[in-house]
């Protein structure tokens, strides 16, 4: 084990390694799909409602109400909250399209708001600037109209990007003034915390919306063997409906009071998101230091952009994204040296194919579009060796200097 991190120097690094964690966590993990096959449990049960009360406990929230899937989760939440079809739910173009599609798969049609410049997600002064410019209050509803899509404004999605929460008091403040549904995207953001100036303590994501979607998809912070969701919220009866949702509409077996949809978290995710959520804070602690330590190798630099953390922010760096000018050669040269990249997005979504119908243009959200340009994501995992850290960082420093020097780079400027 020792000797890899010297013979690291040629070795690849991955941009996620799921695997060293499984195994350290293999006996605990095999007793989980064990006792599943001894007793047959693989849907619902004790391990579920026991996963379900210890996650709640760790999002500081109420209930906690598992599903099969993040994007299950976003879309049983809205409708669970009441969003009807032909609402307009107003979120970022800047995210996974599983935010839009839960809109959609809900009946709702999509709109959007650009991010703030620093922090990537929902800026709280374009939302104030949409509903107030690009709506028009109905006498009838006392709800505003989108004047795009001409139906009722009522829900908003903030989403915490990158394992970062959206700046929330001031969000929270306009979901309030205009009577709209706030639902967190947290499936990047499990232990992510919040400063709240108004109510002047730390708030986990998760428990500051009506209720908030999770996703265990394996490479989120925590993952499941396989797919798997959650809702969190405070509110018994939200919960009680995603409950009934999930399972065909039943109340008691076979008694269904509504059309449901099949969104179960299966027993064996339950087991072994239960294993893994006993490490989570540490994980997420470790991520933080190299999140730190990225930081610190890179220091003061004016040729591109570290991810910036405001004073209310304690994020779990589910990605670490750095901006720069010439993306493509970075891409190519990380990925020739053997170094995993992401980029996280590179297609804004009002530009993408499924929303074509919805009549965006390129420079309708300049924000988002620059960023989605520019970004690219390095590895980031707990078990990141300080020295795989130090190759990266040498790496990155490299392939920027030797574009910032290159003639193609000048004419990009
Ligand atoms: C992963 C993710 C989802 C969807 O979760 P799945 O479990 O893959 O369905 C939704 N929104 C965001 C921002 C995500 O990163």
């Amino acid at each position: 084990m020792l000797n890899q991190g010297f013979g690291m120097n040629m070795g690849e690094i991955p941009f996620l390694d799921l695997v060293t964690i499984h195994r350290e966590l293999r006996d605990e993990l095999r007793s989980v799909f064990e006792t599943a096959l001894d007793t047959a449990g693989f849907i619902g049960g004790p391990v579920v409602q026991d996963f379900e009360r210890e996650f709640a406990e760790f999002c500081q929230s109420q209930f906690c109400v598992g599903m099969a899937s993040g994007t299950d989760a976003l879309r049983l939440a809205l409708v669970a909250a009441g969003v009807r079809p032909g609402d307009t739910v107003v979120t970022v173009p800047l995210t996974f399209i599983a935010t839009t599609e839960a809109i959609s798969q809900a009946g709702g049609r999509p709109d959007f708001v650009d991010v703030d410049e620093r922090t990537y997600t929902m800026d709280p002064q374009k939302l104030r600037v949409y509903l107030e410019a690009e709506c028009t209050p109905d006498p009838q509803t006392g709800r505003v109209v989108s004047k795009r899509t001409g139906g009722p404004v009522t829900a908003v999605i903030p989403v915490h990007l990158y394992g970062q929460m959206a700046d929330m008091d001031p969000i929270l403040e306009l979901a309030a003034r205009y009577d709209l549904i706030l639902i967190e995207d947290a499936c990047q953001a499990h232990g992510a915390e919040y400063f709240s100036t108004k109510e002047n303590c730390w708030r986990k994501a998760g428990s500051m919306g009506r209720a908030a979607a999770f996703s265990f998809y394996p490479g989120k912070n925590l993952g499941a063997c396989g797919e798997a969701g959650a809702v969190t919220t405070d509110d018994a009866r939200l919960a009680r409906r995603c409950q009934m949702l999930r399972d065909h509409g039943q109340s008691t077996k076979y008694f269904h009071d509504l059309e449901g949809y099949n969104c179960r978290l299966d027993a064996m995710q339950a087991g072994v998101l239960r294993v893994k959520l006993r490490h989570l804070t540490k994980w997420n602690e470790q991520r933080r230091e190299r999140g730190r330590g990225y930081d610190q190798l890179f220091g003061q630099t004016q040729q591109f952009t570290l991810p910036h953390v405001p004073p209310w922010s304690r994020p779990v760096y589910h990605l670490y994204v750095l901006q720069v000018p010439d993306r493509e050669q970075l891409r190519k040269d990380l990925t020739a040296a053997g170094i995993g990249i992401g980029i996280h997005y590179p297609l804004p979504l009002h530009l993408a194919k499924p929303y074509e119908r919805l009549g965006f243009r390129p420079g309708d959200f300049p924000v988002t579009e620059q960023i989605a340009a520019h970004v690219l994501s390095l590895p980031m995992f707990p078990g990141l060796s300080p020295a795989q850290q130090h190759r990266v960082v040498t790496e990155v420093l490299q392939s920027i200097a030797a574009s910032a020097k290159s003639p193609a780079q000048a004419a990009h400027a």
